[in-house]
C-alpha cells in the first residue's frame, strides 16, 4: 500500500495538506507542509523520496521517519496510506 508515495509529488499537494512524519525509533512526530518543502526546492520530489531522506531531528536519534498524508478537505476521497 505504499504506492501513493511514488505517484504524488510535493507540488501535487494542496496548500492545506500536511505530511505527518513519525520517527520509527522515538515516535516523535513532526509535520511538513507543501510551503515548507517548496522553500527547500523540493517541489519536484516524490513523497517517497521525501520519506526516505527524512531523519528525526531529536538530538542523537536520527531515526527514519514514517509518512502519512493528512488532507483537510478530501478525507473521504483518500483512504490509502494511513496504515
Ligand atoms: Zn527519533
Amino acid at each position: 500500500m505504499g504506492g501513493w508515495k511514488t505517484k504524488l509529488q510535493v507540488q501535487d499537494l494542496g496548500d492545506e495538506d500536511r505530511l505527518e512524519m513519525q520517527c520509527r525509533r522515538c515516535e516523535k512526530t513532526r509535520y511538513l507542509t507543501k510551503a515548507s518543502l517548496l522553500e527547500r526546492d523540493a517541489g519536484h520530489y516524490y513523497l517517497d523520496h521525501i520519506e526516505k531522506n527524512a531523519r528525526c531531528r531529536v538530538f542523537g536519534c536520527k531515526g527514519k521517519m514514517r509518512m502519512a498524508l493528512i488532507r483537510h478537505h478530501k478525507v473521504s476521497a483518500f483512504i490509502g496510506g494511513m496504515a
